[in-house]
């Protein structure tokens, strides 16, 4: 099921998500719905926040549907180990048309559960690593306009204050 993506400033996009205990067949429906979800908005990754869900829950994938070993879904992550540093374009699901430079680590290491509550680790370079960076940060209730600089924080507030006022956002 393609599920709704919450737009900024909605309040739960702020609040950071609660740890998933429980890793039963409701958690992997969402799972499957959040993978939907991000492919049909031809995005990389999405957290659960975004779909109003406020819980420790991530999913991405940089093939965006096209190779299943890139299908990664991410819960109750942590970044254990950070590298370097990068300055790249990202967007995300909840701030349509805005697309800023951010500062994130080049590479990270995170750990995390999958939908059955096994842990893995896995590492992330370049593109995979912002997307982990990003997604994590949606649990923590930071958003990417938080990440960006305050000339460019503002422009971009001042653009999504526009589209509303237009009834555009
Ligand atoms: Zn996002």
């Amino acid at each position: 099921m393609i599920l709704t993506i919450l737009k900024y400033p909605d309040p739960v996009l702020s609040k950071p998500g609660e740890p998933v205990t429980e890793f039963n067949d409701e958690l992997r429906r969402l799972v499957a719905d959040m993978f939907e979800t991000t492919y049909a908005n031809q995005g990389i990754g999405l957290a659960a926040p975004q779909v109003g869900v406020s819980k420790r829950v991530t999913v991405v994938d940089l093939s965006v549907g096209k190779d299943p070993k890139d299908k990664l879904a991410i819960i109750n992550p942590e970044v254990i180990f950070r590298d370097g540093k990068q300055y790249e374009e990202e967007g995300c699901l909840s701030f349509p048309d805005i697309r800023e430079k951010v500062v994130r680590a080049a590479k990270v290491r995170i750990r995390a559960q999958d939908e059955y509550g096994k842990w893995f680790e896995i590492d992330g370079e370049e593109l995979l690593a912002r997307a982990f960076q990003h997604e994590i940060d949606h649990l923590d209730g930071v958003l990417f306009i938080f990440r960006m600089s305050a000339l460019k924080r503002n422009l971009s507030l001042r653009k999504i204050r526009k589209l509303r006022r237009e009834n555009a956002w």
